[in-house]
């Protein structure tokens, strides 16, 4: 099974990938994790694009288009995956298109979640993950049991993304309703769209997700 997390950042995509990815099988694939990764290896494309995340800023097309190109050849997506944060404007989305059809894949959800602006500016200044096992916490509504220690591997190393704070946060924000949000209407012509309430505690959410796969 192949699908999408459309939704705003903070909207709990990475979240809900993750689970996807325990409880299906299905791959993870963030760009943003990708690109963090490259940012924290000092590669070419890390360095070229630190500055325009920072910014919270969207980093060329062709950067994340040939990362996810890259990504679909590698035989762990073979059993399906989660696009989380790709694609984001309706280039990106056309070029997923023409990636998929090349390898006779198919899209078979996209899943749109919603939350209010303000309760995303609240979740994203709030959030932090282990440095260690990379588990998400938030300063508010997901504390660790013992502070300051992880509840998963006991790393008491935690960091925080350089464009999480609430200046960076509302122009993200903006860019989605501008940008990534056109994507709404894009899959919702195709049939193949689904909005779930993302306002819902997590394991709520959790089970919206579940109900649209299980009609697929
Ligand atoms: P995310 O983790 O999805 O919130 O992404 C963090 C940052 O990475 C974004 O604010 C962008 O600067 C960059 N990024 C991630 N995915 C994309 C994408 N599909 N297109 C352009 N920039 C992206």
């Amino acid at each position: 099974m192949n699908i999408i997390l459309l939704g705003p950042p903070g909207a709990g995509k990475g979240t809900q990938a993750k689970l996807l990815e325990e409880r299906h099988g299905l791959k993870q694939l963030s760009t943003g994790e990708m690109l963090r990764a490259a940012v924290a290896a000092g590669t070419e494309t890390g360095n070229r694009a630190k500055a325009i995340m920072d910014r919270g800023e969207l980093v060329p097309d062709a950067v994340v288009v040939s990362i996810i190109a890259d990504r679909l050849e590698t035989p762990d997506v073979a059993k399906g995956f989660v696009l989380d944060g790709f694609p984001r404007n309706t280039s990106q989305a056309q070029a997923l298109d023409a990636m998929l059809a090349a390898k006779a894949l198919k899209l078979d959800s996209v899943i749109e979640i919603k939350v209010d602006d303000e309760a995303l500016i609240e979740r994203i200044a709030g959030r932090y993950t282990c440095a260690n096992c990379g588990r998400g916490y938030h300063d508010k509504f997901e504390r660790p049991k013992r502070a300051g220690v992880c509840d998963v591997c006991g790393s008491t190393a935690f960091i925080r993304r350089p464009d999480d704070n609430a200046a960076t946060v509302r122009d993200r924000l903006d860019i989605y309703n501008k940008q990534t949000a056109p994507l709404v209407a894009y899959y919702r012509n195709r049939g193949n769209l689904r909005t779930i309430d993302g306002m819902a505690e997590i394991g709520n959410v959790t089970r919206q997700i579940e109900g649209v796969l299980n009609g697929v």
